[in-house]
């Protein structure tokens, strides 16, 4: 059947008059459709920052009595505007995943909430508090960079630098973040200091 531009428009925008005066006269059934319950109902919204990449996407986290419900790109936000690539949009199952049996909502088996430790030399992980990792930290910086310091190198140049300690940046850090620790590392005297990108 030969259908001409002219012919399709005016067919088209018949059937598209008749059926909305029919849906106005108030006498559609066919037109009626149920709508589902919205799920995002009463939900507390909470902006959010993607953890993943130093792009800094924003999203919005939906908490029903403290559930996380769902996760979608934040619109308002200058960087994405509502969009997320497929590992941000992932970031929903960094807490729930459904069960390949129950096809239910569960909270991920595999998500690591506490430090995990390993010693020198051990093979197994151990679980610390914050505190207890942060002081660790902390002592261990400072008596590594006492150990190393030299003030001066071979040729009596002043260097005032420890070539024991490493920074080594990732890129989920942002801007401010490797701002501040540039400051930190440059204050220390660390010379080595590189980023996950570069390597
Ligand atoms: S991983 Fe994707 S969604 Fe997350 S910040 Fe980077 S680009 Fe944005």
């Amino acid at each position: 059947m030969n259908v001409t531009r002219r012919g399709f428009l005016k067919v088209t925008g018949a059937a598209f008059a008749t059926s909305f005066m029919y849906e106005f006269a108030g006498t559609s059934t066919a037109l009626a459709v149920e709508a589902p319950e919205w799920r995002l109902t009463n939900v507390t919204e909470t902006p959010s920052i993607c953890c993943y990449c130093s792009v800094g996407c924003g999203s919005i986290n939906s908490v029903i009595d403290g559930e996380l419900v769902n996760l979608e790109g934040d619109p308002d936000h200058p960087i994405n505007r509502g969009s997320l690539c497929s590992k941000g949009s992932a970031q929903f199952n960094i807490r729930n995943v459904y069960d390949p049996e129950t096809g239910k909502l569960e909270l991920n088996p595999f998500r690591v909430t506490t430090v995990k430790y390993r010693a020198a030399g051990s093979s197994e992980w151990e679980d610390k508090e914050w505190d207890w990792a942060i002081t660790e930290i902390a002592k261990r910086v400072k008596k590594t960079r006492d150990d190393s310091f030299e003030t001066t190198d071979e040729n009596g140049v002043t260097v005032n630098r420890s070539e024991a300690i490493g920074f080594l940046g990732g890129a989920a850090l942002d801007d401010e973040e490797c701002y501040i620790i540039q400051k930190l590392a440059r204050a220390l005297g660390v010379t080595f200091i590189e980023h996950q990108a570069r390597i």
